[in-house]
């Protein structure tokens, strides 16, 4: 069978994978972009972490996104002009927050990545070199009320499979001496011992050039301008060029473009993109670079920071990348240098001996686009469109659901059992 690949980012490069693994050898990639992992897969916050999983539409995050409308400096924020191209998506959103579905939609995401997990081991084995870091995850807590629940939800979240343990503030620091500095506003945290980091970017590099050795075409700097269909089933695609390539199947991974590209076929998908930052220091050698007035070794845990809504993770063990804010602004690429300021800002809150060392070290910076489903789910598997498969809508999941979307794609394209329920992403959901 001749498939194609739309998206090298995460999605695609796992998909095709995959499909390979299962035996299917004429596979095609096609990618907008020079080369693997240049888009929202890029700078992501590196972490793969089953233990954050549930969707964003809790009612927690609707007070909070209506209580700070119009604040600049919010880290969760909604753009007015946004506002048309939300309106159905944003009523199903709202609508999948009842709390019974928002508890089954967090369940599924545990059990698609907690599988990523575990295929991501078998992916190291084979040579798949990402960075790849196992000291968990630590979620620090400042309100005792605030970290009363989240015990009671980590608890939950145990017996569902995802490790945990609760600290105290003294155990916390003991893990994570660079939170000295903040310690007396710490009440305790919650160190997830299943979770993981490690470099989105260099993984896809890995996998593309694994998958190129493999025998899988790339077509690079490739964009798919339509798919094309005859008597309501999948024939192939159009290039930008206007050229029409043949296909038995398409996989669209082309995370929000694939909006787009589905509606023209007829296919709506509940998916829209939510804009995040994230900024990428040198790990400091010492914290305390002499002129800092707080001393300290360098970070060295992944931090999860619910308060000020950012992770903060070792990547690669020679950089810090703090990552965070979600802007429902539409497709608004740019790079606003204030967000990037709040960021930073934030980061020296949680790590106010980094001062000095942020102001001098060169810096990276970077914005992409998550690819929201509606209820929080990505969208895998086959469309009423025979020949049509989809794996996108990963929202802020997508590394920690990669390894796993890929392969719950292949069982729906090869109908084999897939290993894990694959009920729960399917695009019939959506009558998709
Ligand atoms: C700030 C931020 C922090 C995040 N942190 C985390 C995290 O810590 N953990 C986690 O699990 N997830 C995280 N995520 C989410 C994760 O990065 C995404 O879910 C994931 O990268 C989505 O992968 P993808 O392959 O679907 O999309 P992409 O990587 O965007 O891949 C889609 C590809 O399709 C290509 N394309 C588009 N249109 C076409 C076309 N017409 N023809 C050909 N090619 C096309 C694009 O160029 C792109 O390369 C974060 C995201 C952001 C923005």
């Amino acid at each position: 069978m001749k498939i194609a690949i739309v998206g090298a980012g995460l999605a695609g490069l796992c998909a095709a994978r995959s499909l390979l693994d299962a035996g299917e050898g004429e596979l095609t990639v096609f990618e907008s972009r020079a080369g693997p992992g240049l888009e929202t897969s890029h700078a992501n916050g590196a972490l793969l972490h089953p233990s954050a999983v549930e969707p964003w539409n809790s009612p927690g995050i609707l007070r909070f996104v209506l209580a700070n409308l119009g604040n600049p400096r919010s880290p969760v924020l909604l753009r007015p002009r946004a506002l048309p191209s939300l309106l159905g998506w944003g009523a199903r959103f709202v609508h999948e927050s009842a709390p019974a579905r928002h508890r089954a939609h967090t369940l599924a995401n545990v059990a698609l990545a907690l599988r990523s997990v575990q295929l991501m081991q078998g992916l190291r084995d084979e040579g798949i070199e990402y960075g790849a870091a196992q000291r968990g995850s630590l979620a620090i807590h400042r309100d005792a009320a605030a970290f009363a629940e989240a015990q009671e939800r980590a608890r939950w979240l145990r017996e569902h499979g995802v490790p945990s343990r609760v600290l105290s503030r003294d155990e916390a620091l003991a893990l994570e001496p660079a939170l000295a500095p903040i310690a007396g506003t710490l009440v305790g945290a919650l160190h997830n011992t299943g979770d993981e980091c490690g470099d989105a970017y260099r993984f896809c590099l890995a996998v593309g050039a694994r998958l190129e050795s493999r025998g899988v075409a790339f077509r690079w700097s490739t964009s798919v301008q339509a798919l094309r269909a005859e008597r309501g089933v999948l024939a192939g695609l159009c290039l930008a060029d206007g050229r029409e390539e043949p296909f038995d199947a398409v996989v669209l991974a082309a995370a929000w473009w694939s909006v787009a590209l589905a509606s023209r076929l007829g296919l709506k998908l509940p998916v829209r993109p939510v804009k995040g930052y994230s900024l990428t220091l040198p790990q400091p050698d010492d914290a305390n670079d002499g002129t800092d007035a707080a001393a300290g070794p360098p970070p060295r845990t992944p931090i999860v920071d619910h308060d000020l809504h950012i992770a903060v993770v070792p990547v690669v063990g020679d950089r810090l990348r703090v990552a965070g804010t979600a802007e429902f602004c539409g497709e608004d690429r740019r790079l606003d240098p204030a967000r990037i300021g709040n960021l930073m800002q934030l980061l020296l809150q949680l790590y106010p001996a980094l001062a000095g060392h942020a102001k001098r070290a060169p810096r990276q910076e970077w914005t992409g686009l998550r690819p929201m489903c509606a209820d929080g789910k990505p969208l895998i598997g086959a469309t009423r469109v025979p020949g049509l498969y989809l794996n996108t809508g990963h929202g802020q999941l997508g590394w920690t659901t990669a390894a796993a979307s890929g392969e719950l794609l292949a069982a729906a394209v090869t109908r084999r059992a897939p290993p894990i329920d694959a009920a729960p992403f399917l695009p019939s959901r959506f009558g998709l």
